[in-house]
């Protein structure tokens, strides 16, 4: 049983499918402060839901302040302290912070989702923003104690996030040296974040997702009236990620700074998404590793037919099985980590890297968090009917999982984002000359012809038929990645 052993600790599990871990000591720190103390604050918020908002002070002036458990302020802040933002900056990679990501996702998978809007707000403002604009809002960003300042990234609204080219109205207005936007965010997550980036379109810019521009939006007073410069609505009683406020915002002749030229905005718009999406990988590979963890823990004391339930051929074999394609799993969303490690400098026109790098990790996305949910109800099942109930825990991963397959993209977007990058830029070429080094060439001829049976197919056909080939696309990458991360 010594492999299934590795499920119980985030950091045992890196340890065993990577061959060296940067920032051990730091990481083994982190683990442990989440088994003595986070475990419990996080416990707590989830079950004490959606925080408040105080929208008016004592004098009738528009606040807007989220009102938190003080917990959950110690929560956050750890892992800002840790480095989940400010590492990936000043050591110019960004493993630190999806490593970081994994062991804190372990224990709470939501928390992870203010950590990635801060780093999608931070990485954009350290490309595309003019050096005034840096100077002035990025230490803020990257400080190192609990005063570091938050980001958001802010895209959908109420029209759909799946066809942003369409969705998006808020309008941005130049006004001298900065500009004014307007419009409502549907789902705004880290409402009340001290910065944010915001998809709106210039007035007169073209329509479609060509015509949308990157914009930064500080949370800031307005120097003119002392108003807000943007205002929370209200915040959405989630099923799951209740470490997350997630909000509408109002934005109202909100002052925003442009970010990159405003003709490249789709760019940027994706660049911010591509780190988000790669996030949204490894939290749903370490929610697969935490739902199978409690289920091994109870497997291991409820016994059925005179044996701890671990013990029947039936479980045993499906823990097993579960384990190889959690490698898998894992396997692909690293390589999408790895990918996009060399390529996030990168900045339009892309190299053939780039296009790589998208491919997988639409796919890594879209597998992740398919079996994410997927284990999470197995999960509950193992514990049988104590698994439905709130008081112990396993019902919660159901709930975490089912956000992560929806924010940043359903599994329909990734499919059909994927099809594109791969007949506008042949990324599947690059993909299978890569997987050609560890793959047995007849399984990958096979998979090859599949995949080309798809893309001949006409457009209506090939997107009512991708789901399947996709799936195949992505479980095939992942067992092969596999074989390269194995020891
Ligand atoms: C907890 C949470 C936090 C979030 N935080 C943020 C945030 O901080 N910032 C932000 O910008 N957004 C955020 N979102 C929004 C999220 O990104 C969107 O919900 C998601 O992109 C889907 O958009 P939608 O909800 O408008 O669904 P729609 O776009 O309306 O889609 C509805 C359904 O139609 C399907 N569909 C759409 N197009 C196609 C197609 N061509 N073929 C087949 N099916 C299709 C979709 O896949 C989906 O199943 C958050 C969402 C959640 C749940």
């Amino acid at each position: 049983m010594a492999s299934l052993d590795t499920l119980r600790s985030p950091l045992e599990f890196l340890q065993s499918r990577l061959p060296s871990i940067p920032h051990f000591d730091l990481l083994a720190a982190e683990q442990e402060w989440w088994k003595t103390e986070g475990v419990a604050i996080s416990g707590t918020i989830d079950r004490a839901g959606t925080p408040w908002v105080r929208m008016f002070d004592q004098s009738g002036r528009r606040v807007d302040e989220i009102l938190y458990a003080h917990e959950y302020e110690t929560m956050l802040r750890k892992g800002y302290r840790s480095g989940v933002v400010w590492r990936a900056l000043e050591e110019k990679s960004l493993i630190p912070t999806y490593l970081l990501m994994y062991t804190i996702s372990f224990y709470d998978p939501g928390v992870c989702c203010p950590y990635t809007v801060s780093l999608g707000t931070a990485v954009p403002l350290a490309k595309y923003g003019s050096a005034e604009l840096q100077a002035r809002f990025l230490p803020q960003l990257l400080r190192k104690d609990d005063s570091v300042w938050q980001g958001a990234t802010w895209m959908t609204e109420i029209g759909g996030g799946s066809d942003l080219g369409a969705g998006v109205k808020t309008v941005a207005r130049p006004a001298g040296d900065t500009w004014r936007l307007t419009g409502d965010k549907y789902f705004a997550s880290n409402a009340a974040a001290e910065l944010a980036v915001a998809a709106a379109r210039p007035e007169g810019s073209p329509p479609g997702v060509r015509g949308l521009a990157l914009f930064l939006v500080p949370r800031y007073r307005r120097n003119e009236d002392g108003s807000l410069n943007y205002f929370i609505r209200r915040l959405k009683d989630k099923i799951a990620t209740r470490s997350v406020p997630t909000g509408e915002i109002e934005l109202r002749d909100s002052e925003a700074y442009l970010l990159g030229p405003a003709d490249a905005g789709i760019y940027l718009i994706l660049e911010v998404l591509n780190l988000s999406r790669v996030a949204n990988s490894v939290v749903s590979v370490a929610l697969v590793q935490r739902a199978m963890a409690d289920a091994l823990a109870y497997a291991e004391c409820r016994t059925a037919f005179g044996k701890p339930i671990v013990d029947l051929p039936l479980l045993r074999h499906q823990f097993e099985d579960r384990l190889r394609t959690l490698r898998s799993a894992f396997a692909l969303a690293w390589e999408s980590v790895r990918l996009l490690d060399q390529v996030w400098m990168e900045r339009p026109p892309y190299s053939e890297r780039y296009h790589l790098f998208r491919l997988v990790a639409h796919l890594a996305k879209y597998w992740a968090a398919e079996f994410a949910a997927d284990t999470a109800k197995w999960a509950m099942e193992v514990h049988g009917g104590l698994g439905t109930l709130a008081e112990y825990g396993a019902e919660r991963w159901l709930r975490e999982a089912m956000i992560l397959a929806i924010w940043e993209g359903t599994p329909h977007r990734q499919m059909l984002d994927g099809l594109e990058v791969m007949e506008r830029k042949q990324a599947h070429k690059l993909l299978f000359a890569r997987l050609a080094e560890i793959a047995p060439a007849q399984e990958l001829k096979e998979m090859e012809s599949e995949l080309q049976r798809l893309l001949n197919l006409p457009p209506d056909q090939k997107e009512a038929e991708a789901e399947a080939v996709f799936r195949r696309l992505a479980v095939f990458s992942a067992d092969q990645l596999a074989r390269k991360y194995s020891q």
